[in-house]
């Protein structure tokens, strides 16, 4: 069925993939993948490295182009030239595996400097917000800490806190964990816990199967470029009938 463009109400969904097609030249990255994710809900993407995860993930904000089907979030094409690239990217928050704070800025100016600067929203206002976000992801007490002092659990902390102050609608994770020390993998994971929690929709690529076998309401599996399974990780976990799947999990779980 062919998107239409029209009111979006939360009986739809939030972000909906129809038979995306992406290459980089000649290299076909994703090749033909579909889903559709509700307002609210909270979707892990897993599979083997190479196999499209952060591609897709990019093409959901639009920091990568695609070449066939189609990609709405909140009934709006994103891949359509005469949408506001900024509007669109103000919706949807996205945090990586580097978390790239500004080294000469406390926690706190990290978490203010977009709303302030490309927003140019009242900085009195945006400090209490940033404050607040500061404590919802358990930093209460590091606010004029610089990145250098925290640790990467905390600085990923803050990552999603300044990703957090544009007040997305939907929060893309790409490997957030992947780089920090066992020790401090929890907390980053407590943190996106509450996020979901609170009815955040999420798209988070991991490696953590427990995380995503206890927050996801949706698990995705990627193989080249193809969705090869999905269900509700109760399926997903103990019933995979494909094999690359069960292989890939008879190698991390
Ligand atoms: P994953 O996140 O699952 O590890 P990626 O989406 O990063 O996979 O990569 C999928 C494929 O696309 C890989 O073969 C990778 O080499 C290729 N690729 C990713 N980004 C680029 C790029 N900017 N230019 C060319 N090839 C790329
Ligand atoms: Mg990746």
């Amino acid at each position: 069925m062919a998107h239409t463009e029209g009111r979006w109400t939360e009986a739809q969904p939030i972000v909906s993939l129809k038979d995306v097609r992406k290459s980089y030249g000649t290299v076909q990255v994703l090749n033909g993948i579909s889903l559709d994710i509700m307002k609210g809900e909270v979707v892990c993407i897993i599979g083997p490295s190479g196999s499209g995860k952060s591609t897709l993930i990019r093409c959901i904000n639009a920091l990568a182009d695609i070449q066939g089907g189609s990609i709405q979030v909140e009934g709006q094409e994103v891949h359509d030239a005469k949408l506001d690239k900024l509007a669109l990217r103000k919706k949807i928050g996205m945090v990586f595996q580097q978390y790239n704070l500004f080294p000469h800025k406390t926690a706190l100016q990290n978490v203010m400097m977009a709303p302030v600067k490309v927003l140019k929203e009242n900085r009195v206002e945006v400090e209490k917000r940033a404050r607040e976000l500061i404590r919802k992801v358990r930093l209460e007490g590091k606010e004029n800490s610089y990145p250098g002092e925290l640790s990467g659990g905390q600085q990923q902390r803050v990552a999603i806190a300044r990703s957090l102050a544009m007040r997305p609608d939907i929060m893309l994770f790409d490997e957030v964990t992947a780089a920090l020390d066992p020790e401090t993998v929890k907390e980053v994971l407590v943190t996106i816990k509450d996020l979901a929690a609170e009815g955040m929709t999420c798209i988070l690529v991991t490696h953590e199967m427990g995380f995503a076998r206890e927050v996801a309401d949706h698990i995705y599996f990627t193989d080249k470029g193809v969705i090869v399974e999905h269900g509700p990780p109760e399926t997903f976990f103990t019933n995979a009938s494909d094999p690359r799947t069960r292989q890939f999990l008879s190698q991390v779980l």
